[in-house]
């Protein structure tokens, strides 16, 4: 526990000290110490005395528990542990942050213990790297929206989160409340988050309110469960069973779950006839519930089921995951407002299915369609009737469309968006908080009430444009959520947006760093804009720094898995570095009188960074892969040998990585004076010649997602394996009845209908045992169900080992058929890489019409296109 305690803190000063060490706190003089100098010089001493001292002591396991057996050694050990503590304490407390650590009784307790100083670590590294940042004259002086007995949160103030100045009003800068030491929601999830490159699958498994029955994909276990590894046959038929079997789904694992109820819902007459406009109960006099049992969400969905209207609003994290995560869902009735801890109730979310997909029920949003594809990711929820205010301030042709601004014009309330940006992970959730939150639903049903006068009114009762309200929120409830797909080409999107122009060696940089981030993203379960925002990737590809510092220096400030990471991310620069320049690329440098790469206008500082450099100045590695005789490795990207990579790394400091193309390419010998004449005429020939077709050569450094390798058909099973699986019994009467029910269907189509009630009222059985199970778990003391969590391929916050476990699991590939899932094949980097594609055409397709795709967006930076709509 010391030792990686010590680890954690030397790691930390390393990172302060980078930032600026000399200016630590100067206006804030310690008691005996004329200047910082002299305090950093005693701090360091002391530092260095302790860790001495502790290194000296008998080690566990080896002489401690011979010491151990003298009553005075123990004695010793246990008063100046017992001191330790104490201190620990101390600290932990000065800082404001929980601490038992003297509570040495509880031996159980030692994990818990340990992540308070681990916990305690962050917010003190995060405190000192505030003040540092004070000290740099970063301006802290703004003081930050946080509730009282809050950690000093992060500000990030950037581009993205600074609302457009348009329409006249002035600029507006969003806060980002950003607590650091927020523990991890994902840890605690029942089912892990599925970060691989494969497609989302709707996490339905039961179809309350259904006309059309859910497709037996969903509900037959059966098809989910086996595993081609299961089945007594030999490989290479299961392959063929499995895969035939996938394919019969495939059309199913795509589609909207309620696309068919959807097309067919057509809104009641009352809703398209003048409203009575219900006033909003004041905020004071409603009582408000925070949501965070089972049994409380039960009883909610009953509740919800009765009423004829109700609205919703979600609170989403998309800055420490990759995915995203929501944590939050505000309820509002006529009479009452409800919190529900979305991270907390996660895996049970889904029976609000029942009152969500309710077609006889209205569901009021504002600005709904990142609500739809967060419903989706999360919970497998879908919502069935919905009406969307922003949608209506649209066809009211209101000055502005964002929630404030329809609950000042409607209401007169004056809402503070600031909390927008929260962290919305934080818990408990701060009062100021869950204050906000229901501020977003409580009024809602009120505006929508006007709204529908209004639309009415402006067209002299008639209901056109009321009705394309209801049209166009309809569109929206039947998004779907697509999972952002890495592709080759995914950077090529992302560097347009960027509007600079790169030569090959930039935009190689540039590919390399977005498939690197893209990669650790996942793995990681972080935002990309966590692992490297895409300003920094930018500059980087645009610089091209000869040294690791001079990506540190492109960086500020430097985010932490770029630091730990800085010597892999080199190694990609210099691999670009060695890409052939195109001969107008040259041409045009040399026009501008540059050295071959080129540099921006705007020069870095970074006193270690040699990128300016010229190369000829710096000691030469040949290009043949060769350095000091050693072996150098091609520099590969996410090779299958990661572990080994990094050993490599240490040994030999330095790699090159060889050119990729060859065909056009100048063989450059080292020694330029070696060549002979004809070889130095040859070359220049060589060299006045471009390729046309670099452009098209495949990329030798294909990007292997470790997840992704999963065939489609066994990412099928991964995911059913996370659903709630019904009892034996159950299934087999399901599975009777579905038989019956289809024998039926084929005779009469006319009974459809029926038979869809009678698939939900099965699945009710399911409802009403979750809601017995909430019952009991009221009884037994909170028991929740348990659920199978994936194991194969799933990303898990420090996920290295169990990555390289699965990806050394034998791996099946099936060839796809041509309508099928075509994963991304990573096996082959040719231009066979392409083929991704195809599958990628076909769940677009079979997308909702105008509905704009994400594959390939990568600026997943903070996640939220900003103007994507007006909140
Ligand atoms: P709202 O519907 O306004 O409550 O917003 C819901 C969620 O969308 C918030 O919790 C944020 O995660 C995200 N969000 C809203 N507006 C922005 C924005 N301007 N920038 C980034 N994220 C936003
Ligand atoms: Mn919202
Ligand atoms: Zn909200």
């Amino acid at each position: 526990m010391a030792s990686s305690n010590d680890n954690k803190s030397t790691e930390g000063g390393f990172q302060d000290g980078n930032s600026d060490p000399n200016d630590e706190e100067t206006n804030e003089l310690c008691p005996g110490f004329k200047d910082v100098d002299a305090f950093v010089k005693y701090g360091l001493g002391a530092v260095l005395s302790a860790t001495k001292a502790s290194a000296g002591l008998p080690q566990a396991g080896d002489d401690y528990d011979f010491y151990r057996s003298f009553p005075g050694f123990q004695e010793f050990c246990e008063s100046q542990g017992d001191k330790l503590l104490h201190l620990m304490s101390q600290i932990m407390q000065h800082h404001g942050c929980r601490s038992h650590m003297r509570d040495r009784n509880k031996l159980t307790g030692l994990e818990e213990r340990f992540d308070l100083v681990v916990d305690s670590n962050d917010t003190i590294l995060e405190r000192a790297g505030i003040l540092l940042d004070e000290a740099d004259g970063v301006n802290r002086s703004q003081q930050p929206v946080m509730p009282a007995g809050f950690q000093p949160p992060k500000i990030v103030v950037s581009s993205w989160n600074r609302k457009g100045s348009g329409s006249g009003s002035r600029p507006e800068t969003f806060r980002l409340l950003h607590a650091k030491n927020v523990a991890r929601p994902q840890l605690k999830f029942k089912e892990k988050v599925d970060n691989s490159n494969t497609p989302f699958i709707p996490k339905i498994f039961i179809k309350p309110n259904a006309t059309k029955p859910l497709p037996s994909y969903f509900t037959n276990k059966q098809i989910r469960k086996e595993r081609p590894e299961d089945l007594d046959v030999p490989a290479a038929l299961a392959d063929f069973i499995h895969q035939q079997r996938t394919q019969e789904h495939v059309e199913d694992m795509f589609a909207h779950p309620y696309q068919y109820e959807l097309d067919h819902f057509t809104t009641p007459e009352n809703l398209l006839s003048k409203p009575e406009v219900q006033m909003y109960k004041p905020m004071a006099e409603t009582k408000c519930s925070f949501i965070d049992t089972l049994e409380d969400l039960v009883a909610l969905n009953e509740k919800l089921c009765k009423l004829s209207e109700f609205a919703v609003d979600l609170e989403h994290h998309s800055y420490r995951s990759f995915l995203g995560l929501t944590c939050l869902m505000q309820i509002s009735t006529r009479e009452e407002d409800f919190i529900i801890d979305t991270l907390e109730l996660r895996s049970e979310m889904y029976i609000l299915n029942e009152a969500f997909t309710d077609p006889a029920t209205v569901k009021v949003f504002h600005g709904a369609d990142s609500d739809i594809e967060w419903l989706q990711k999360d919970f497998g929820l879908y919502v069935v009737n919905l009406f969307d205010t922003h949608q209506a301030s649209r066809a009211l042709n209101l000055a502005r469309h964002s929630l404030d601004h329809l609950l000042k014009h409607f209401c007169n309330v004056d809402s503070d968006k600031r909390y927008q940006l929260a962290d919305w992970r934080i818990r408990p959730l701060p009062d100021e908080m869950v204050q906000y939150a229901r501020t977003d639903t409580h009024y809602l049903l009120y505006i929508y009430d006007s709204m529908r006068a209004q639309l009415l009114e402006f067209h002299h009762g008639q209901p056109g444009l009321l009705q394309s309200v209801w049209n166009k929120s309809k569109d929206i409830s039947l998004k779907k959520y697509l999972k952002p797909i890495f592709t080759e080409e995914s950077y090529l999107e992302l560097q347009r947006k960027q509007k600079k122009s790169f030569n090959t060696q930039q935009l190689t940089a540039f590919r390399l760093l977005f498939a690197w981030r893209d990669k650790l993203a996942r793995q990681e379960d972080e935002s990309t804009g966590y692992v490297l925002p895409t300003h920094m990737m930018s500059k980087i590809s645009e610089e091209l720094p000869k040294e690791p510092q001079g990506i540190i220096a492109c960086c500020n400030p430097v985010p932490p898995l770029v630091r730990q990471q800085v010597n892999e991310l080199h190694l990609l620069v210099q691999q670009a570095r060695e890409m052939p320049l195109l001969k107008a690329e040259i041409a045009a440098q040399k026009n501008k009188g540059l050295t071959p790469i080129k540099k921006s206008d705007v020069k870095l500082f970074g006193p270690h960074d040699t990128s300016r450099v010229h190369e000829s100045d710096l000691p030469h590695f040949s290009s043949d892969g060769k350095l000091n005789n050693l072996p150098v490795k091609q520099g590969i990207l996410f090779s299958e040998d990661d572990h080994k990579m990094d050993v490599d790394i240490q040994k030999i400091k330095v790699l090159t990585a060889p050119a990729k193309i060859t065909l056009f390419e100048l063989e450059t010998k080292s020694d330029q004076t070696s060549l002979s004449v004809a070889h130095m005429k040859a070359s220049r020939i060589i060299e006045s010649f471009e390729n046309p077709f670099r452009m098209y050569l495949p990329p030798s450094d294909v990007h292997i997602n470790k997840n992704a390798k999963f065939d489609p058909s066994s990412k099928i099973f991964e995911i059913s394996k996370r659903w709630k699986l019904q009892s034996i019994e159950q299934q087999h009467k399901e599975l009777e009845a579905k038989r019956k029910a289809k024998e039926e269907a084929k005779e009469q189509a006319k009974k459809e209908r029926n038979k869809a009630k009678q698939s939900y009222q099965e699945s009710l059985q399911n409802v009403a045992t979750v809601r017995q199970q909430a019952a009991d778990s009221l009884k037994g003391g909170g028991k929740k169900r348990e659920r199978v969590a994936s194991e194969v391929g799933e990303s898990t916050p420090k996920p290295s080992k169990k990555l390289m476990k699965s990806a050394d699991k034998p791996q099946k590939t099936e060839p796809p058929s041509q309508e099928s899932f075509t994963p991304f094949d990573y096996s082959q980097s040719d231009l066979s890489v392409f083929a991704g594609r195809q599958f990628l055409s076909f769940v677009q397709q079979k997308g909702s019409k105008g509905q704009k795709s994400n594959f390939g967006a990568g600026n997943r930076s903070m996640s939220y296109m900003a103007g994507k709509s007006e909140r």
